[in-house]
């Protein structure tokens, strides 16, 4: 720890990396950060942090901030530096001619969940009432948007049931396609604390990650499943609970949809979905999973499903929401503390970003834009009419640029060429569009395609709120003026303006009226309300003026809870001769997702490069050591990492993580993808491994 003087005051804000939200005191010299202490009284976190929240907040003022605004007629010519007029008027004349010369679709914009809700909530506003389409959507099309889809339709909306502090009522706690440990460390020391007070670990991962089992902490069942067979693993443990009588059938007569219920029981019950059918598929031994779907059907028992990108980025990612909601129904175990169903959010503001509408499909609190009642409140508040039709996700923007009718993107946060798949058809997506703005505190990858650069302020240069995955929503604070001179939401504002679109707002606080006006869930929110509780879980109003804890308590939010069929579809991500091994990816403590912060403060001393995990008997056939460079292709590209031989993954699967550019990880990503939401499956991937030279 570098001591940076003593502190003259200090700020209570918000951790700006994963889905746990954690607050934090920034001691401030001057206008200087000293540093951050996490804050006792923060409700997400209780006085902890993690190395990410605590050390990595440096990259702020790293020397790579870019700070004045930049433009260039061409990607091939150099960034000419100008003021901020001139970079927001040649961006909206660019705008306005190209919808002039190829149609009012033929323009987007992209949020991400790095940004607060109220940054996220003008960007959507943007692109629908100066755009005059609905072609907008967030990073979380690539996260979690399945957990939208499948919480959506089986309980009726898109959210965590539970707050953190739940777990430590759960006797049984199911993981699925999660690593707390390096994804949500501070809720993986709440979720190990109750485990040694007593509370039994089902653990379902193709990885043995730490939590299996680490001091003090052992899972009673390691389900440790090929990748991409979720869906046949969740079948099997309802079917279990189907035959052997374990349904908590006074819960379903009394909160489920019948109808639905019984059509989802006859399907569990089919012997083609029993463990014993499905060991084939999963790799699963069927005593294991009998085993393990008593354990959490137990009767009288709390259990309770928390789950992550492991669940959601596959191709049937909705699909696997699905069965998880299915399960917990079915052994009463949604509407209490202790049980429930958990998505971690990967990003601060994963749950923000989807809250405020930023789908094509839907405005803000979940509403689809196809009903005309919703979209005539907000035509009234905003002065303009909406389309109806749903516009483009990330996935149709980029085909529809390779067709000839997509050519201008303003993307505000959000790597593209990084983060999404198969990134030779991101980068030739965008090399087919005519104007790409983008803004953001780094020139990241994206950044290379782009005309115009607007800088971005980081999350100590302005104020706002961040909704964790407990749907709590928290203030970010401003602790230092924008190092560029205006915070990301007085950039969306201006470029609205120039495109003759009027937005005014002194301050963020009255962008949270404005949502909380027309979002029921969020009626009763209001940054002096955050201000007094500390902070605010949503639906907030006037049935729940101080916030829900825990949703689904009488009711389901869509009335009956309802059962979905979860048929098994296998991936079309099939290994073959040529491409031998199935590869999947996660995260490592000290980074962040693509690495733009992290990698800029001292914490790639604990992490500097992406590597690639691989069993030692796949190893041997091969001729790898640790430490060796491999060259790992798929049928979308190929890239080189170093090798680490471990157990930790099984015969035939590898693993890498995703926080270094040059480690291409992405490269070899395919586009397939979920088939509700389009987010891409990127935890299956067929590959070969083969030594190669240092490159
Ligand atoms: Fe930040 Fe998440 Fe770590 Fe908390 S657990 S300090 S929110 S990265």
């Amino acid at each position: 720890v570098i001591w940076l003087g003593q502190p003259e005051h200090s700020v209570i804000t918000t951790c700006a990396y994963c889905g746990v939200g954690c607050g934090f005191k920034a001691e401030m010299k001057g206008t200087e950060v000293v540093r951050m202490v996490p804050w006792k009284d923060g409700q997400a976190n209780e006085g902890h942090s993690c190395v990410k929240g605590r050390f990595a907040w440096g990259y702020a003022t790293h020397k790579d901030r870019i700070t004045t605004p930049m433009i260039r007629k061409k990607i091939t010519d150099p960034w000419q530096e100008v003021s901020w007029d001139e970079a927001i008027g040649y961006a909206a004349s660019e705008f306005k001619r190209i919808q002039a010369q190829h149609g009012r679709d033929s323009i987007g914009g992209i949020t991400s969940s790095r940004c607060t809700n109220e940054e996220t909530y003008l960007v959507q506003k943007l692109v629908r009432a100066a755009f005059g389409n609905n072609n907008v959507d967030t990073c979380a099309r690539v996260c979690h948007s399945p957990t939208g889809y499948g919480l959506g339709q089986t309980y009726g909306t898109s959210a965590g049931t539970q707050t953190f502090k739940s777990v430590e009522k759960a006797d049984v706690i199911m993981v699925i396609g999660a690593n707390p440990t390096d994804g949500h460390p501070v809720f993986a020391s709440r979720l190990k604390k109750r485990l040694r007070e007593g509370a039994q670990l089902i653990v379902a991962d193709p990885r043995r990650i730490d939590i299996v089992k680490s001091p003090h902490v052992k899972a009673a069942h390691h389900l440790q499943l090929k990748p991409g067979t979720n869906v046949a693993l969740i079948s099997a443990l309802a079917h279990v609970v189907v035959t052997e009588g374990l349904v908590d059938e006074a819960y379903v007569a009394e909160r489920c949809d019948t109808k639905s219920f019984n059509d989802w029981r006859n399907f569990v019950s089919r012997p083609e979905n029993s463990p014993e059918a499905m060991e084939a598929v999963t790799g699963v031994p069927a005593g294991e999973v009998r085993a393990a779907a008593r354990l959490y059907a137990k009767k009288g028992s709390n259990a309770a499903i928390y789950y992550g990108l492991g669940v959601t980025e596959h191709s049937q990612g909705s699909t696997m929401v699905m069965g998880i909601a299915n399960l917990a129904m079915a052994t009463g175990n949604v509407g209490r503390e202790g049980v429930g169903v958990n998505p971690l959010r990967g990003q601060n503001n994963v749950q923000g970003s989807c809250d405020m509408g930023s789908f094509p499909h839907e405005l803000p609190g979940y509403r689809h834009i196809s009903d005309s009642t919703v979209r005539s409140s907000f035509e009234a508040a905003w002065g303009v009419e909406l389309q109806p039709e749903p516009g483009l996700r990330i996935p149709n923007m980029f085909d529809a640029a390779l067709t000839g009718s997509f050519k201008g993107l303003y993307c505000e946060g959000e790597d593209i060429v990084q983060s999404d798949p198969n990134t030779q058809h991101v980068a030739a997506a965008l090399m087919a569009m005519e104007c790409i703005v983008v803004q953001d505190i780094f020139l990241n990858e994206t950044a290379k395609y782009a005309h115009v650069f607007l800088p971005g302020s980081s999350f100590l240069e302005k104020d706002g709120t961040f909704t964790n995955a407990e749907r709590r929503i928290s203030r970010v604070r401003k602790v230092m003026p924008p190092l560029p001179g205006l915070a990301d939401w007085e950039v969306t504002v201006k470029l609205a303006n120039a495109l003759g679109y009027p937005m005014h707002y002194e301050h963020p606080s009255q962008i949270m009226d404005e949502i909380a006006a027309l979002t029921p869930t969020f009626r009763g929110v209001s940054f002096d309300k955050i201000e007094k509780l500390g902070s605010v879980q949503w639906p907030c109003n006037d049935d729940a003026p101080d916030g829900t804890p825990t949703m689904h308590i009488d009711h389901f939010v869509r009335g009956k809870g309802r059962f979905m069929i979860t048929k098994y579809v296998p991936t079309d991500e099939k290994v073959t001769r040529k491409f031998p091994l199935l590869l999947t990816t996660g995260r490592i403590l000290s980074q962040y997702n693509v690495g733009a912060q992290t990698r800029r403060t001292p914490n790639v001393e604990w992490h500097s490069e992406d590597l690639l995990e691989i069993h030692p008997h796949d190893a041997e056939d091969r001729g790898i050591k640790s430490g060796d460079w491999v060259g790992i292709q798929s049928r979308a590209g190929d890239t080189v990492l170093r090798a680490v031989i471990t157990d930790r993954v099984a015969p035939g699967v590898v693993y890498t993580t995703f926080h270094f550019p040059e480690s291409g990880a992405n490269v070899i990503t395919t586009d397939n993808s979920d088939w509700a939401t389009n987010c891409p499956e990127y935890k299956v991937t067929a590959v070969q491994v083969m030594p190669v030279m240092q490159p």
